[in-house]
């Protein structure tokens, strides 16, 4: 069942002719080995820097150790996260990669977390749910992250 819809291109609701694109990069930084970052504030403040009122928002993480998710930024909830991670994917699982490197646990978290998130931008609104939290899940911490932030609309 659809809980509201709009029309693009077709009817003038948007003017394809308009279409524009954004891109911005920023860099955040993480303090512990494995820590959640909530980057919503940065998230939205470039979706509306964006001046695109209707269209898409990409948000990557470009990092193969570390994830991004959307959900909650609640204490309990982002320990849980961490625990529940590192209880799928031990630190020290005999993993091949850490022959070379000694982070397979974190490009495996990466992997199944995934590192981007699309989301639709609606009469110039990022449509997301109230506890919908844009969380960076650092695994490999402390380093020096970046996060780019795309916009394709009008
Ligand atoms: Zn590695």
């Amino acid at each position: 069942m659809w809980l509201s819809g709009k029309s693009s291109c077709e009817k003038s609701a948007i003017n394809c002719d308009d279409m524009k694109t954004w891109f911005r990069e920023f860099s955040f930084s993480s303090r512990e080995r494995r820590e959640i970052v909530d980057l919503t504030g940065q998230v939205l403040e470039a979706a509306g820097q964006s001046g695109i009122k209707n269209g898409l928002l990409v948000v990557q993480l470009p990092h193969a150790t570390a994830a991004l998710m959307l959900n909650e930024n609640e204490e309990g909830l982002k320990q849980d996260i961490l625990n529940k991670l590192d209880d799928l994917v031990p630190a020290r699982g005999g993993y091949q990669h850490d022959r070379i490197d000694d982070n397979a646990h974190a490009h495996l978290k990466s992997a199944l977390v995934g590192s981007s998130v699309v989301l639709p931008i609606v009469d110039g609104k990022v449509v997301r749910g109230t506890w919908q939290s844009f969380l960076a899940v650092e695994q490999d911490g402390p380093r020096r992250r970046r996060l780019a932030v795309f916009v394709m609309g009008e």
